[in-house]
């Protein structure tokens, strides 16, 4: 097989400028293409992993397949390239620096100075030809995490600057920076870039393809006097103007060539075209729907959208998937109780409740289940809405006076979602929840046997608490059916209601898995409940 080609993004001017969606984007491009490609994101930060932040801080916290708990923009690699990532995919500076200071107790470095050049870029090295070297992959894309100038960032850059020395042609830069509009001159600036290129160029770094952000088409002279003060090629200034949705992205690319630009400085053949037939067809989807439903998303981080990406995603793949638009009503989960549930909930087609952790706003993620549960309304609980779910079913039909779990009340009589044995013993927080994959046998008869039509899935965790099986007889007897088991465990990994059109928890996480190609059969199903029931109010 050829060297495996390295793609690095770095980014200008501002974050949040979208490093993510471009290089999902262009990866697409090339797996469209026949290549096979990966994307891994180096964070510059000090957490060993993001799971021990508050979704406030980065967003909603990924997890992989093999239980890693990473940044939010492997969630977007998975849904475009729909082709799992791994640990090797997320790497932070406290990762880096956790291994070097291992070896270095270890004795790896015997006699030696420990510095950031070499150990720390070698090490950043690595881990960035972990997956190039898997031989898994023709381009690995590498996207480093914050803005060129960030004290942080600087060893990732360095880092670029050795790999582009040693690979040669085998690598490319691609940096991605803002073009603002002054609406008083009515100018598009290209300062701002200018000053972020020559920051990248005084750490020995020169960027090949200039991935310009602007809410304006930025023409061609831009163009023209950007490659004239960046040293890059004209047609290497590529326009990234605002998309109505980011599965435009990629289009908008092709349009602007990134693609062939990417091909031709890594000497590969440009001359076919991608096959994007799939990814239009969906495009298609989404963009001319047939009918409209309104989901609400009860949670407690609400304010920040990103805490819930992959869940909101999945709602987007599922509609599109049902030819239908959906609505997201976000509904702060602090906001909901008994007596005004119905102003909140009641002209909702369908209702999901979030993930979480801790008491806040829990109340009202009970109070929700319960207006669904009595008033019919498709309902799909995630992992702390699933445990919602059954504490508000023990509470109200099995008449469990203070039935909860214990990590909301460590004193509850009736424990329904309780601590199993080996995560009492844990003490440290970082990494110790159930995390990744898991495989669960579906009940004949149950409504997840026929969503899933199989009768074993696997699907990724994240949560510390379990259904207490001790309970499982009286909710069963009483009409809420696990119809998901643990086949190892016996844990109970999803709840419903028969009686109910549409009721289901899981203890699982099903948006980590759905993508463009696969839409998740569970949100799919749960649309199409909601189509359902909009249809008869
Ligand atoms: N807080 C719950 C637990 O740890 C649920 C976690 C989640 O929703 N991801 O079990």
């Amino acid at each position: 097989m050829a060297n495996t080609k390295y793609i690095f993004v770095t980014g200008g001017v501002t974050s949040s400028l979208g490093k993510g969606i471009i290089s999902s984007s262009l990866a697409t491009l090339l797996q469209a293409r026949g290549y096979s490609v990966t994307i891994q994101k180096l964070d510059p930060y000090i957490n060993i992993d993001p799971g021990t932040l508050n979704p406030y801080e980065h967003g909603e916290c990924f997890v992989t397949e093999d239980g890693a708990e990473t940044d939010l923009d492997l969630g977007h690699y998975e849904r475009f390239l729909n082709r799992p990532t791994s640990q090797s995919n997320n790497v932070t500076t406290g990762r880096i620096y956790q291994s070097v200071i291992n070896k270095e107790r270890a004795g790896a470095y015997l006699g030696k100075t420990v510095q950031v050049i070499p150990h720390i870029t070698d090490e950043i090295k690595n881990r960035i030809q972990i997956l190039g070297n898997t031989g898994e992959f023709e381009i690995v894309i590498t996207e480093i995490g914050g803005t060129v100038g960030d004290i942080e960032a600087l060893p990732y850059i360095e880092t670029v600057r050795q790999l582009r020395w040693e690979l040669g042609d085998d690598c490319l830069v691609v940096h991605l920076t803002l073009i603002p509009y002054l609406p008083t001159t009515g100018e598009l600036k290209t300062k701002p870039t200018q000053h972020s290129v020559k920051l990248l160029q005084e750490s020995g770094v020169q960027p090949d393809i200039l991935v310009c952000r602007a809410e304006r088409s930025i023409g061609e002279d831009i163009k023209k006097k950007l490659a004239l003060f960046c040293n890059v090629k004209k047609e290497a200034v590529i326009e990234s103007l605002d998309a109505s949705t980011i599965y435009e992205v990629p289009i908008l690319m092709q349009k602007e060539k990134l693609d062939k630009v990417v091909l031709q400085r890594l000497n590969l053949p440009v001359e076919a075209e991608p096959d994007l037939v799939r990814w239009k067809d969906f495009l298609y989807k989404l963009k001319y729907p047939q009918s409209e439903v309104t989901i609400g998303l009860v949670g407690k981080y609400v304010e920040l959208k990103d805490a819930y990406k992959s869940i909101s995603e999945s709602i987007i793949h599922a509609g599109a998937a049902n030819d239908c638009k959906v609505h997201v009503k976000w509904i702060h989960s602090e906001s909901v109780n008994d007596e005004n549930a119905a102003t909140h909930l009641g002209n909702l087609d369908a209702v999901l409740v979030a993930p979480g952790f801790g008491e806040r706003g829990f109340v009202g993620k009970i109070a929700t289940v319960k207006y669904a549960r009595e008033q019919h309304l498709p309902f799909l609980g995630i992992c702390f809405g699933m445990q919602a779910a059954v504490i508000e079913f023990a509470q109200n039909v099995l008449q469990l006076a203070g039935a909860n779990s214990s990590e909301v009340d460590p004193k509850t009589p009736h424990p329904v979602i309780d601590l199993m044995e080996e995560q009492k013993k844990v003490t440290n927080y970082g990494g110790t929840m159930r995390l990744g994959a898991c495989a669960c046998d579906l009940t004949p008869d149950s409504l997840a046997k026929k969503i899933y039509k199989r009768s074993q899935i696997s699907e990724r965790h994240r949560h510390r608490f379990e259904f207490n099986s001790n309970y499982k007889e009286q909710f069963e007897a009483n009409g809420m059916l696990a119809s998901g088991l643990n086949p190892d465990t016996g844990l109970v990994e999803i709840v419903e209601i028969p009686e109910h059109p549409w009721f289901m928890g899981v203890q699982f996480h099903p948006e980590y898995k759905s993508t463009v190609a696969n839409p998740h059969p569970l949100f799919v199903s749960f649309v199409a409940a909601a189509v359902t029931h909009s249809q008869e109010k």
